[in-house]
Formats: C-alpha cells, structure tokens, sequence
C-alpha cells in the first residue's frame, strides 16, 4: 500500500503546503481520504488521484483545517460520476456539519452518504466493510480527536513449489485450489491439505495515523510494532508550554511516541506556518530521531508519496 500526503500544514496552508489531507491507497485499487482540510480536491488533482475510486473517508477530529474541504470533496465524488453509497467516518457533529454545508448550498448528493459517527472514546472497534480495516482509538486534543490504525487482511502464504513438485503436485488447477484454501484429492486418492504446501501467512502491513494530539499513549498497546506511524510535529523544542495550552505535539513528544510504539518509521507532519520551511522540518526531524532511536523518522512534504512494503516475515 503507498500513503500520498496532500496537506502537511497546521492551521493555516504555506505556499507550499496545504492543510492536512493524506491519502491511502491500496493494491486492490481503490483509495481512502484521511481528513479533508480546505481545497483537498486541488491536491487530489495535482495526485492524479481519480476522485470516482475514493472509497471512504476518516476524519480525525472537526477542527476546521482538517474538515473544511469534505463538502466539496463530496460533491466531485459525485460529479465523477459515484452512485454508490459512501462512509464518511469521524467524531460527533460530522453530520451536523455536513447537513449545514450541503443544506444550505442545496446540495444534493446522488449517492447515500453513510455518515458513521464515532463514540466519544472509540476503542478501536473497527468499521463495518470489507478489505483493509480502519480502527479508531481515541487520543487527547482540545476536541473529540482519533488515531486510525489501518491494519491489511490476513492473507495465505503462497503455494511453495518445491514442497508441491515433492507431492508430486503440478497441476497448476490443483495448484491454484490449495492457492485458495482448499483441500485437493489427487488421481492416486491422497488428500493434501494447504498447509501442506503454502508458506506461512504474510505478516499484515498495519500503519496508524494519528490526528492532533499532544497524548495519543492510549493506542500504543494496540499498535506496537506498526510499520508506519504517521503524526504532528508542529513545535521544536522549547514550546513545550504552547503545546500542551494548544494541545499540540513537539517533534521530541512524537519522537518519544515512536519509540515507546517500536513503529519502524514514522512521519513527521501537521507544521506550523514558521516552522514549515525545510530549513526548520529538518531540525523538527533531527529533534524527533534524537527521541526515537531506532525510528526511520522522515518529514512530509505535499504530494509526497511512500510505499509502505511488507516487514519480512
Ligand atoms: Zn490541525
């Protein structure tokens, strides 16, 4: 699965980086929006992101730099031609806000819009569908806020084919059936069972993605050894005052967070206008990594795209 940041700014968008927005897409083909700040759909574009393939949408928590774009990102969806319903997923009020925005523009989708509001404490209890599952957990802000853990299918091992050839099994039908789970009885009446031939499952890929938060410890016994943590960074060292009255992170708190996570990377994102240029995010990175020994730790930057390969077994 590869993420594509399409807003990496707090509060208020640079020149270069917009409000926050972050894409996941998935080797099945379609892809999810995780928050959807103003003019989400600019960035969507400049991703060649194909707007009718979106096939849900997570929201962190209401503050407006992380919603404002959802009714417009709404409304292409629907021009792209989506007739099928669509989940939108996040704290409560989000149907409040979307039966304003759509209401009084006198908007009127041509597909259900699911609305799944969370409890106030989600615990992770997964959302409802099929594929990739998508867990809230909730994590301290001055509202309503959620890390999603985004967690792979189990999947079956690959048929070995060494172990098949010394069955005696070449019969790519009978191959493709253990492929599938499914025990084969060969022509001289053995019966093989998939274990006999598959290797053990994949480990699941599981990356977790956290909204504005200045504690998020809850999720960490849930989430230990994600491949991919993805979380604010809006102050350097020194404002540690600033965020916790904002309830914000250091780059040092989200380092620390890593760490006590074992994630194997994490990426630093969500900066504050005077702390955005490059300049600044690599010092933003240095602080974290000095917090996460043994973290990848790597800096957002719009449009940025990174594929997130399986651990090896
Ligand atoms: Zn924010």
């Amino acid at each position: 699965m590869r993420l594509v940041f399409l807003g990496t700014a707090a509060g208020q968008p640079t020149r270069t980086r917009n409000v926050s927005a972050l894409a996941l897409l998935f080797p099945e083909g379609g892809w999810w929006l995780v928050d959807c700040g103003e003019a989400t759909q600019h960035r969507v574009r400049e991703a060649r992101l194909r707007p009718l393939r979106c096939e849900r949408i997570l929201l962190t928590h209401l503050h407006g730099d992380h919603c404002w774009g959802l009714p417009g990102m709404l409304l292409a969806i629907a021009i792209a031609g989506r007739r099928e319903p669509l989940q939108v997923a996040g704290p409560r009020g989000l149907a409040r806000f979307l039966d304003a925005a759509l209401g009084v523009s006198g908007t009127e989708l041509p597909y259900e819009l699911e609305i799944r509001e969370l409890p106030d404490e989600p615990r992770g209890e997964p959302l409802a569908g099929p594929g990739w599952r998508a867990r809230p957990f909730a994590i301290r802000h001055r509202v309503p806020c959620v890390a999603w853990l985004i967690e792979e299918p189990p999947r079956p091992g690959r048929v070995d084919p060494a172990r098949a050839r010394a069955l005696g099994i070449a019969d790519p039908r009978l191959l493709g059936r253990l492929q599938r789970g499914e025990t084969v009885t060969l022509a001289d009446g053995r019966r093989i069972a998939p274990s006999a031939v598959l290797d053990p499952p994949p480990p699941p890929r599981r990356v977790l993605i956290c909204g504005d938060t200045d504690d998020a410890d809850a999720v960490i016994p849930h989430a230990r050894g994600v491949d991919l943590v993805v979380r604010e960074a809006t102050y350097p060292a020194g404002m540690e005052a600033k965020a916790a009255q904002w309830g914000h992170s250091t780059a040092a708190m989200t380092g620390a967070f890593a760490a006590r996570l074992a994630a194997r990377r994490l990426v630093l994102t969500h900066f504050g206008g005077r702390h955005s240029d490059p300049e600044r995010a690599a010092q933003l990175q240095r602080e974290a990594a000095a917090a996460a020994p043994g973290v990848e730790v790597l800096v957002a930057e719009d449009l940025m795209r990174l594929e997130v390969a399986r651990a090896a077994p």
